[in-house]
């Protein structure tokens, strides 16, 4: 789950990184409160989760609350990438010296939660992952050992901060970290980590400030913070990632067009390798579980066909706790529900097979005893053939 700019930025702050003052605000009245709250110039920042708002007109520095009020009005009026603007932060506007990245993210690979740092913050960080790799600084953290201060100094030493930065850097790195374990993140960034300060008289400002933020978190860790579930934003997710999620069914949309419903994420894989194998493409990865009643597979049989591109769509079950006369009995429900010609093709096999295929015999649905002859069939059928 992706969190807003301002939840992670709070994160952040609890766990002792400094971010500037600020509050969100849904109208620009609210805005131009916030504005004359914080008493300062401002910025007004789209939230939106998509990275490169800035470039997109959606953060704007204000000089006055009449200021913040017009330029949020302006900013809740924009899509950014496709997504309305729904609420904007204003932050206490931060005079920036230089821009710095901080991030930590899972390397798979090495089995560790990795810290990177670059000098060359403010930009995508893939970019500079592309085209200079070597300013960007790496390292690796022990789960059992955690964060030693040691290695944030390496990693400042190495992103070539000014000796009066470290002991501040060594600090935001810690707190980071932190912030990243105790909310069961696969990712966390800053970018831009700010060094603040021109001599305009910026007492009490701290040297290093986190001006944007980001954090993804795991799913699967999220019963354990409630209130970081909470956080969830209306357009985190589609209308069918949140059926999905509801019903408990693992469902991620692709771009092709056959619907693919099968129990279990490793046959949901040889599944849709198969369908390629035959030269069609996917729509959809689902896997409705083990032991699936016909509710639950009514609700994917729904989200499958809420997906305009799905040309037709292959049903790949194998009945072990999973009953296929449940399956059959969800399949026919959903058809009752969402009528469709969307042609279908159903392989059941395992428990209670017989009763299943007489239930989808009954709706004169095509079957197929292996799964290479229901793909083939699948694919003849997206084809229009
Ligand atoms: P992103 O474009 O979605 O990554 O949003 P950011 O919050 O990173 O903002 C993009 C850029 O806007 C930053 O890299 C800064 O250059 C600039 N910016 C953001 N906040 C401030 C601010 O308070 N003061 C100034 N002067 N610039 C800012
Ligand atoms: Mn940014």
């Amino acid at each position: 789950m992706k969190l807003q700019e301002y939840q992670s930025k709070r994160i952040f702050s609890q766990f002792g990184v400094p971010i500037p003052q600020g509050d969100v605000a849904a109208t620009a009245a609210e805005a131009r409160a916030i504005a004359e709250r914080l008493g300062t110039k401002v910025v007004v920042k789209a939230q939106v989760l998509v990275g490169g708002r800035g470039k997109a007109g959606g953060i704007k520095l204000a000089d006055s609350p009449a200021d913040a009020e017009a330029v949020a009005d302006r900013i809740l009026g924009m899509e950014i990438k496709g997504l309305p603007v729904r609420k904007v932060l204003l932050d206490e506007a931060a005079t920036i010296r230089d821009e710095l990245y901080l991030g930590l993210v899972i390397d798979r690979a090495r089995q560790r939660v990795v810290m990177m740092g670059s000098s060359e913050g403010g930009v995508d960080i893939e970019d500079v992952a592309a085209k200079t790799p070597e300013k960007i600084i790496k390292i690796a953290i022990d789960p059992f050992i955690g964060l030693r201060d040691y290695q944030a100094r390496e990693l400042a030493l190495g992103m070539g901060l000014a000796r009066e930065l470290i002991g501040p850097f060594v600090s935001i790195a810690g707190g980071l970290y932190r912030a990243f374990l105790g909310s069961d993140a696969s990712l966390a960034e800053i970018n831009p980590l700010v060094v603040t300060g021109d001599g305009d008289g910026g007492y009490g400002t701290p040297p290093l400030l986190g001006v944007d933020g980001k954090m993804v978190l795991d799913d699967n860790g999220l019963f354990r913070h409630r209130t970081l579930a909470e956080m969830r934003d209306v357009d985190e997710e589609t209308a069918e990632e949140r059926e999905a999620r509801q019903n408990g069914l693992s469902y991620v949309k692709l771009d092709g067009n056959i619907g693919c419903m099968v129990n279990g994420a490793g046959l949901a894989m040889a599944t849709m390798d198969i369908t390629k194998l035959y030269g069609g493409a996917p729509a959809n990865f689902l896997d409705i579980g083990g032991g699936a009643q016909a509710d639950k597979v009514a609700a994917a049989l729904r989200i499958i066909l809420s997906d305009p591109n799905v040309k037709a769509v292959l049903f790949n079950i194998f009945g072990g706790i999973t009953r296929c006369d449940e399956v059959a009995t969800g399949i026919l429900a959903a058809l009752e529900q969402v009528p469709t010609d969307v042609p279908m093709v159903a392989r059941l096999v395992g428990t209670n097979e017989e009763e299943g295929q007489a239930i989808l015999a009954s709706a004169a649905m095509p079957t197929a005893s292996t799964l290479a002859e229901a793909a083939q069939k699948a694919v003849a059928a997206a084809q229009g053939r």
